[in-house]
């Protein structure tokens, strides 16, 4: 027996390669951005006669297209992003799609590509059948792996032509097929100490940028706990973790500058002005004037959506159909759904693979859950 559509489909995403450069310029290096698979997408959606088009970069697109249901009142947003990790250290081919039992391996088959080809072959399915009861948005987003330009690129097109129906999305990421309704968010900072340089020979006629630091280090340990002591009941604390650290140029020179960067988990109230004033309260505190928030930024905006939203509902009664759990849930990790929820756009989380298998060096999904993925969007966008 053949292959269900969403497998070869997935296969074909997996083959060309979407890493995202995680900050860095593309370059010449073709593994690197998500154009290729962007107008991959645009000609298989185009195929199925939807209205698709690329938005945002021009070298690393989205995929917009946009398929209409006569006499729709509400419309779905599916997005599922085109960008993987980086593939240094994988212990497999990333982009040869090799089926094992019920596992495909590769990058991004998990993360999440997985969810793309399920919603392929849904569309498919009740195009041909003539079964669309929903107005569909199909989002495909560049870059949600590091700053999400490409889901504010698509949410500032939807926005040009928002009516007043009622919208909601879905972001297809590795959930195992459970719900999400709540992710936090992040923020990344970054603190520079400055310091007088001097001879390391008479240290006491310069001081030290190391030193500032490591006790900032320590001042925001203690900010650390401080945020812990404050859980919200469903996603638990905020969380401050110092991830990159350098400073220093030689053994014998009393450095000057050093730097930290930090990742801050949001909670749904928090923003990157909230998380900033708490970090500067504690170098405050601490009384390290010569230690500087050099940048706050957002990455991901934190999740928060009601029970009551129809984002919720029409999800879990696809999810009863499909004879699945339906209780929403929350995840560790944040996601584009923020950005959709940010823009006015209730959203939820949910996708085949789990998060143990994303961004690992053998990186697998379950196709089990990838076709259930397929049953579960047909039954949304049916009903
Ligand atoms: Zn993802």
């Amino acid at each position: 027996m053949g292959r269900p559509p969403c497998v070869r489909y997935l296969q074909d995403y997996v083959a060309i390669p979407s890493v995202n450069p995680m900050g860095s310029e593309l370059g010449a290096d073709e593994r690197f951005g998500e154009r290729r698979y962007a107008e991959h997408l645009r000609e298989q959606l185009r195929r199925l006669g939807l209205d698709a088009e690329l938005v945002g970069d021009a070298e690393r697109p989205s995929v917009v297209a946009e398929a209409r249901a006569a006499g729709a009142t509400e419309t779905l947003i599916v997005a599922s992003h085109l960008d993987t990790v980086p593939v240094e250290g994988m212990e497999i081919d990333p982009f040869d799609p090799r089926i094992e039992g019920t596992r495909l391996y590769g990058r991004g088959s998990c993360d999440t590509k997985g969810g793309m080809a399920a919603l392929v072959e849904a569309l498919e399915h009740v195009l041909s059948g003539g079964s669309l009861r929903r107005n569909l948005v199909v989002v495909g987003e560049a870059d949600e792996e590091f700053g999400s330009s490409g889901a504010h690129a698509v949410v500032e097109r939807l926005r040009a032509h928002a009516g007043d129906r009622v919208r909601w999305a879905l972001a297809t990421e590795p959930t195992e097929l459970r719900l999400v309704s709540c992710h936090k968010g992040i923020a990344h900072a970054r603190l520079v100490a400055r310091g007088l340089a001097c001879h390391s020979s008479n240290p006491g006629a310069g001081r030290s940028a190391i030193v500032s630091l490591a006790r900032a280090v320590l001042a925001l340990e203690e900010h650390a706990v401080e945020l812990a002591a404050c859980p919200d009941p469903r996603l638990g604390p905020a969380t401050l973790s110092i991830g990159q650290i350098e400073g220093g140029s030689a053994p014998n020179v009393v450095p000057d500058r050093a730097s930290l960067v930090l990742d801050r988990r949001l909670l749904p109230w928090e923003d990157e002005a909230s998380a900033r004033a708490g970090i500067q309260g504690a170098l405050e505190k601490a009384g390290l004037g010569d230690v500087q928030i050099e940048r706050c930024e957002l990455m991901k905006w934190a999740l928060s959506t009601p029970d009551a939203s129809p984002a919720v509902q029409a999800c879990r009664r696809a999810l009863v159909a499909a004879g699945l759990p339906d209780a929403p849930d929350v995840a560790a990790f944040g996601t584009d759904a923020g950005v959709f929820a940010r823009s006015g756009v209730a959203a939820v989380v949910l996708g085949p693979g789990s998060v143990a298998q994303a961004h690992t060096s053998r990186e697998w999904v379950d196709l089990r859950q990838v076709e259930a993925m397929a049953r579960i969007l047909r039954q949304l966008l049916e009903s």
